[in-house]
């Protein structure tokens, strides 16, 4: 069924580029119409890249080296899910890219368009594989994807928790 999608952009301006106002596309249509807004990297913002330092000695970087073993849910080509080694539900899966990003912001900036879709796709399939997707049935999970030292997040390699098998109760405690 075909939806209205507003293309304007925040506060009532105009999104930069592309069409003006929102016009009738179909389901289908809405990714496309969106893809001229997406700026690809830092550079297409005109900010400076992200002084990121990447640790080849963290913890993930060993797994990923296999160097130390971990329970693996799943794996592909540029995404690896495994389960914390100390979990905060009964389902408590970590989801990282087998690139070296520190960061979620560092990730959404500088990552390929294939790995920010595989890194996603994967994450969801290992919702659906806990049995947690609310689409599928599932009770629900909570993402945290901790960032920097007022997160403490604790080990620099970027990471997703996916949450899952009891009510996680409020965002923060
Ligand atoms: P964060 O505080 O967001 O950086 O989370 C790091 C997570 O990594 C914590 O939940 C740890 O329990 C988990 N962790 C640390 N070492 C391992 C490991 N060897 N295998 C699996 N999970 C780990």
């Amino acid at each position: 069924m075909p939806c209205k999608v507003a293309l304007d952009g925040p506060s009532g301006t105009p999104a930069k580029g592309g069409n003006r106002r929102g016009r009738q596309i179909d389901g289908l249509g809405i990714a496309s119409a969106f893809v001229h807004m997406i700026p690809a990297t830092n550079q297409d913002v005109g900010t400076t890249p992200m002084p990121y330092q990447y640790d080849d000695t963290n913890i993930f970087a060993r797994i990923l080296r296999g160097e130390i073993p971990n329970r693996t849910v799943l794996e592909t080509d540029h995404t690896l899910a495994f389960h914390d080694i100390r979990p905060h539900a009964p389902a408590h899966v970590l989801v990282i890219p087998k690139g070296r990003y520190v960061t979620f912001d560092h990730f959404a900036a500088e990552a390929s368009a294939t790995e920010l879709v595989d890194f996603h796709r994967t994450a969801a399939q290992v919702c659906a594989l806990l049995g947690v997707t609310p689409g599928a049935g599932g009770a629900g999970y909570r993402t945290i994807a901790n960032s920097g030292p007022d997160s403490n997040q604790e080990v620099p390699h970027y990471h997703l928790h996916i949450l899952g098998g009891r009510n996680l109760g409020p965002l923060l405690a």
